[in-house]
């Protein structure tokens, strides 16, 4: 990601100038765990670490992938956490994606997972995860799921690729939807009403 100190915004590297206002980016300095953020000491650091705030506020679904919430990143945590419980959190679902002990995960994740009433799946491969399972549509195939008692499958799930463009190719159809503003889901089946076909015998 690149910075604009100019326009106080973060864009992606590859634009190389700002496409606001023209001025080089500067590359962003990554965000190490540190116990004191001291997040104001860098400007493009506290915008992104701000923005990130607000997306966790608003966010349904918390997957925590690649980041094991050390005891050494105190300020980080507390933060997420009181952004995290600043929304009514009873419906919403956290989903923990590491190889450590369940048991140590559900203690160490404590904080944001009380808000949601342990509502919380922990997954030691990501393809077993909610992400992997909806790319880009992971709210949408769990609110259809658990709120329209729909019972299909995601045509477009997450698998092993050889290189990132094949990943890209893969979810295309996904993004060209996006770009018609749709963001439905592409499924294999798709059963309107599952409760009239469930066999009551099973
Ligand atoms: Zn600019």
């Amino acid at each position: 990601m690149g910075y604009c100190d100019n326009c106080d915004r973060i864009f992606e590297i590859v634009e190389k100038n700002c496409p606001m206002c023209g001025k080089k980016l500067n590359a962003q300095p990554l965000l190490y765990p540190i116990k004191n953020k001291n997040n104001n000491q860098d400007k493009s650091i506290s915008e992104a670490w701000k923005a990130f705030l607000e997306i966790l506020k608003e966010c349904s679904i918390l997957s925590i992938f690649g980041y094991g919430a050390p005891l050494s990143d105190t300020d980080a945590i507390e933060s997420m956490a009181s952004a995290f419980s600043s929304t009514f959190r009873k419906f919403d679902f956290v989903e923990i994606i590491d190889i450590k002990p369940q048991n140590q995960l559900l203690d160490e994740w404590d904080p944001f997972l009380k808000e949601t009433n342990y509502h919380v799946k922990c997954y030691t491969n990501l393809f077993d995860s909610i992400i992997a399972e909806f790319p880009r549509r992971s709210i949408e195939g769990y609110c259809q799921r658990n709120f329209s008692l729909w019972w299909g499958e995601s045509a477009i799930k997450l698998k092993k690729f050889q290189s990132v463009w094949e990943l890209g190719d893969w979810l295309q159809p996904l993004i060209d939807k996006e770009n018609n503003n749709d963001y439905s889901l592409i499924t294999t089946t798709f059963t309107e009403h599952p409760e009239a076909e469930y066999d009551n015998n099973r």
